[in-house]
């Protein structure tokens, strides 16, 4: 799995989420628009986005939600309708991992774990 928490990803397929009651969409759901991950799902190959496929929850009064209620939350969307944000294409990316071996300063060996864009050759997100 080449996405990761907090990644910014490239919608590549318009997410029908929840309406407001103006039948307004929630989120930025169209094709292409650019938003961050919030978790990864990693066995069920999903993950959440900020502001995507916002779906209502039914929530009993309680502490938290004292009047109950409908809330609003982004559900999870599959691996298939992302891409990797690359900000010097300022698109999507397709990316090839790198390992990079590096000696650090106490002369331990560190591996780093790096995405880099096929198209252009940055490094997307940050290294592992
Ligand atoms: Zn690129």
């Amino acid at each position: 799995m080449r996405i990761r928490k907090n990644d910014q990803v490239v919608l590549t397929k318009a997410i029908t989420g929840a309406k407001q009651l103006d039948r307004k969409a929630l989120g930025k759901e169209e094709k292409g628009s650019v938003a961050r991950v919030l978790s990864v799902l990693k066995d069920d190959e999903r993950v959440v986005v900020e502001g995507v496929n916002y779906v209502y929850r039914h929530v009993r009064r309680s502490q938290k939600h004292p009047q109950g209620g409908r809330v609003a939350k982004e559900a999870p969307i599959h691996l298939s309708n992302v891409m990797l944000y690359c900000g010097k294409c300022n698109g999507p990316a397709r990316v090839r991992m790198q390992v990079n071996e590096k000696t650090d300063t106490r002369g331990k060996r560190r591996r780093e774990v790096l995405r880099v864009c096929k198209r252009c050759g940055e490094v997307v997100g940050g290294s592992r």
